[in-house]
């Protein structure tokens, strides 16, 4: 690489040492001393660059007086002290050369906040700002941190498809992905769409979740984690909702309930520990912006257990907190996220892993308890975001899951292939599901899901 990271260069006190960089102005001022400085960001670190560029330079009059916010340079100099407040050094420029002019009344980044709504208008540009960049860099290492830690527990990743001809249980509404001609499909006989002449000779939707096709890889190899995009065309308006979004699903062999909160514990615990190692300043930036309570959260959560509690006992705290809820609790209604948000940030003022929930509110996969009425399911519930992942112990016995789908209305001959795991040596296993945009989400104080993702799909829009 021809030009030395800014995040590496402000780690420098050479003084007098050479350096070369490139990026984007953010700011220039110019000085009556008869030199400007020039701010210059280039996407490795919240901060940015001073340049001192002085009038000198054979350029400065005729391009460097012309460099306004967006333009992009590449910069020559020498390193020295900064005798200004707000930054320890700054680089004496030799020579600036300059990339791209950025015209000042079109750029719609000049100096000053501009709203997240106005952002989402220009999503190609937003990441030129403080906000997406730091949101990129914990995304990032997020991602990353999610490998490391499956790595390290010996966890295979496997890719599931993203077109599929399963309904996972119905967790949301489909997108189907078809190459005929929707407005004169061909025909059966009786009228109905013909998707034997389809692309695949079936109809195919887009994934809602990899988890059928994870158990089978569990259900061979161990320990497995899936992490890719996932879909569902609901039609849910709300700041925590996306019609695309990336989740982590991993899967384990010969494990229960109580391995799979374990797993999702040291898992978020891991993510914490590596985010506040690795992206402090970033992670200080959201706590200035949006959330003074942020990193004191995210080390809390970093080393504290997280409270568990059964449906059961939840449902009796929400009925004898006092509290009036816009949907009353009874047991066997799902959790509302104003229930959640009772559970976490006012009775156990953390984290809280809620199991065993009613049959009749969960999906059809997961393993009955021996009580008739509950499944070994788990939510893991946030301070903040409220649910950030769904997990259970899958139903391992043959006749106890075909008959749970037969009570659900589902075929179970179309799912004769998710049946054979259990028909040729079945063992128990457990999994989950983690959003990973929520994850982000708590991690950054970041309201609105939106925001946190660098292309948003939600319904209306799937603009850039
Ligand atoms: P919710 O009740 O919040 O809609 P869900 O019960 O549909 O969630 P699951 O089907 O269990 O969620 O999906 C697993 C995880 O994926 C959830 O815990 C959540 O973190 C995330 N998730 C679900 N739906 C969305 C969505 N539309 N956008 C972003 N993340 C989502
Ligand atoms: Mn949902």
């Amino acid at each position: 690489m021809q030009y030395e990271l800014i995040r590496k260069v402000l780690e420098r006190r050479d003084w007098g040492g050479a350096a070369r960089v490139a990026g984007w102005v953010r700011t220039r001022r110019d000085s009556k001393g008869g030199f400007s400085f020039l701010e210059l960001n280039d996407g490795s670190c919240l901060a940015n660059l001073q340049v001192v560029a002085e009038t000198a330079l054979a350029n400065y009059q005729t391009e460097v007086l012309k460099l306004f916010p967006g333009s992009s340079v590449a910069v020559e100099g020498v390193l020295a002290p900064s005798p200004g407040a707000g930054q320890l050094l700054e680089l004496r420029a030799t020579s600036v050369t300059v990339f791209g002019f950025c015209e000042p009344t079109a750029y719609p980044l000049q100096k000053g906040r501009v709203s997240f709504e106005v952002l989402r208008e220009i999503g190609h540009l937003r990441p030129r700002t403080n906000t997406f960049g730091a949101m990129s860099r914990i995304r990032n290492t997020l991602a990353m941190a999610t490998h490391s830690f499956f790595q390290e527990h010996d966890f295979l990743y496997v890719h599931t498809p993203i077109i599929t001809g399963n309904d996972c249980e119905g967790a949301g509404a489909m997108f189907q992905v078809t190459t005929l001609d929707v407005g004169n499909p061909p025909r059966r006989p009786d009228g109905a769409v013909d998707y034997a002449a389809d692309f695949f000779g079936r109809r195919v939707n887009l994934t809602v979740s990899g988890q059928l096709n994870g158990e089978t890889h569990a259900c061979a190899l161990g320990r497995i984690y899936t992490f890719g995009p996932t879909f569902r065309a609901e039609n849910s308006n709300t700041r925590r909702h996306l019609a695309e979004f990336w989740m982590i699903e991993p899967e384990i062999a010969f494990a229960d309930l109580a391995d799979d909160a374990a797993l999702a514990e040291a898992f978020l615990r891991h993510l914490f520990q590596q985010l506040l190692a690795r992206c402090r300043s970033d992670l200080e930036f959201f706590q200035k912006q949006l959330d003074p309570a942020l990193i004191g959260r995210l080390e809390t959560l970093a080393v504290a257990p997280f409270l568990r509690m059964s449906y059961t006992e939840a449902v009796a705290a929400l009925r004898s907190s006092g509290q009036t809820f816009e949907f009353p609790v009874q047991w066997g209604c799902d959790l509302q996220a104003e229930h959640e948000k009772y559970l976490t940030e006012v009775l156990a003022k953390g984290p809280v892993i809620v199991t065993d929930y009613p049959r009749e509110i969960k999906a059809f996969y997961m393993r009955q308890n021996a009580d008739g009425r509950t499944v070994a399911a788990m939510d893991v519930l946030l301070p903040e975001v409220g649910e950030i992942i769904g997990g259970s112990q899958r139903e391992d016995r043959l006749d106890v899951l075909e008959a749970r789908m037969r009570g659900c209305g589902l075929n179970p001959e179309l799912y004769s292939w998710y049946l054979d795991l259990r028909r040729f040596g079945s063992v128990p296993h457990a999994g989950f599901g983690l959003g990973f945009e929520r994850l982000v989400q708590f991690c950054t104080g970041l309201a609105n899901i939106r925001d946190v993702i660098p292309f948003p799909r939600t319904p209306g829009n799937a603009a850039f």
